[in-house]
């Protein structure tokens, strides 16, 4: 009988891992965000960024390729995914991203949030607080967008309004790469300040539907080739809503329900302590829905 193949544990370390002939991933380590470098027979082509990882990515990028990237695609508005986006802008990157994702940084920095937001979560950004405004992309588009560029075809899709308002994929139809953004996380709880359970969980049936061969979530290790990743995702989303509907008909409010919630099944995730947050969100919805 065959061995059973062992599943890799959560890598706490960050850095580039190749996915395929010239796509390459930087990994954040401990659940925090994932880049993408794509070669192409022009520039390179970055997927997110965040300024608070510059030299980590930039030292690693250099390694990899002598060119300076030509294409910057933006996955959805998050400052972890969009705040050095102005340093590719200064070497004459051309930059896309979602409509939603625009309005979503501009409101965050009429609110006064952009930055401040941050302060506590990972490396300092207090010296970034008066001087980083937002720089969304320069190209934007609505559904859907097909870009050729050196020799590669890239498709940016637009999913809905699942962890963020603009939440996109960038699909790769030749290589079958789909680069998920935040709709996926692997052996990482979720972040859900902004989102939407109920749109989240039925968007995991059209992340179904891409033949893709690798898949890179925005969060935590590579997952291994093919799509469990998106069934570990689903099961655990539907654990969390049925444990959190649950605790809700026991405790009554939200946030008392949440309380309850443990999801110790998931402990090593990294990010566990989320399961709080995120059981006050889904219990939050589970109540607006028995209200219609
Ligand atoms: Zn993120």
């Amino acid at each position: 009988m065959p061995k059973k193949q062992k599943e890799s544990a959560p890598s706490k370390k960050s850095g580039f891992v190749k996915i395929q002939d010239g796509i390459h991933v930087y990994v954040g380590g401990s659940g925090s965000t994932n880049f993408g470098l794509i070669l192409t027979k022009e520039k390179p082509v970055v997927i997110d960024n965040d300024i608070r990882c510059r030299k980590e990515f930039t030292t690693g990028m250099k390694k990899i390729t002598k060119k300076q990237p030509g294409i910057l695609f933006n996955t959805h508005h998050n400052f972890d995914h969009t705040s050095d986006n102005g340093y590719y802008h200064k070497m004459g990157v051309m930059s896309f991203g979602n409509s939603f994702a625009v309005e979503e940084m501009y409101r965050e920095e009429n609110e006064g949030i952009w930055v401040k937001q941050m302060v506590g979560r990972g490396p300092k950004v207090e010296h970034l607080l008066k001087t980083l405004k937002v720089d969304p992309p320069k190209v934007i588009f609505e559904n859907l967008l097909t870009i050729e560029y050196g020799g590669r075809i890239f498709q940016l899709i637009y999913i809905d309004h699942c962890h963020t308002k603009g939440d996109s994929v960038i699909w790769m139809p030749k290589e079958k790469v789909l680069f998920a953004g935040d709709l996926l996380t692997y052996k990482t709880h979720p972040v859900n300040r902004l989102g939407n359970f109920h749109n989240w969980i039925s968007a995991f049936k059209i992340l179904e539907e891409f033949p893709a061969k690798h898949i890179i979530p925005g969060h935590g290790p590579m997952p291994p080739t093919g799509k469990k990743i998106i069934q570990d995702n689903k099961k655990m989303f539907l654990k969390l809503k049925n444990d959190t509907g649950r605790a809700l008909k026991k405790y009554t409010t939200p946030a008392k329900a949440a309380e309850n919630v443990h999801l110790r099944e998931y402990e090593k995730w990294f990010r566990y302590p989320l399961v709080k947050a995120n059981a006050h969100k889904m219990a939050q919805e589970i109540k607006r829905k028995n209200r219609k």
